[in-house]
């Protein structure tokens, strides 16, 4: 039995606030919400994070953030929704097991994404050439 509190939340150890689940997944509400109706998408088994999921996770992850994206527009009146994966400090990530933020739009919430800037001459394309060549 390992430490992880989404382990723990997983195995009913810790209270969550559950909205979905079945024998690979679980969903439930982020206690502190971006907007009401944040939730957050968690596989059972644990991965430290997204990069070191198995595909079998990933894909059933996508698939039911398709399904709580759109149960969050039809019940809360969302007119979109986002989501999200902080994989690694750097990019934010607090917990180390792998989750998907499904976040509820709305008119005017005042949240912003991040903003784009052009590169320079020629730059794009030796980052493309670099990623090209790591893409297993
Ligand atoms: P991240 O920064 O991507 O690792 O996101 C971690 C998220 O987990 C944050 O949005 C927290 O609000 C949320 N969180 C932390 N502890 C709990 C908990 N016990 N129950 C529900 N959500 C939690
Ligand atoms: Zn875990």
């Amino acid at each position: 039995m390992n430490d992880c509190l989404f382990c723990k939340i997983a195995r009913k150890e810790i209270p969550a606030t559950v909205v979905h689940e079945n024998d690979r997944i679980v969903v439930f509400m982020d206690i502190k919400p971006v907007n009401a109706g944040h939730m957050l998408i968690v596989p059972k088994k644990h991965f430290d994070d997204y990069a070191s999921t198995s595909e079998e996770a990933l894909r059933e992850m996508a698939v039911a953030a398709k399904r709580l994206g759109k149960a969050a527009m039809d019940a809360l009146g969302a007119p979109g929704f986002n989501l999200a994966v902080n994989n690694g400090r750097v990019a934010g990530q607090l917990v180390d097991h792998v989750h998907l933020h499904v976040i509820p739009r709305f008119e005017g919430d005042g949240h912003e994404l991040w903003h784009g800037e052009a590169y320079k001459e020629g730059e794009m394309e030796a980052v493309a050439d670099k990623l090209k060549k790591a893409i297993a």
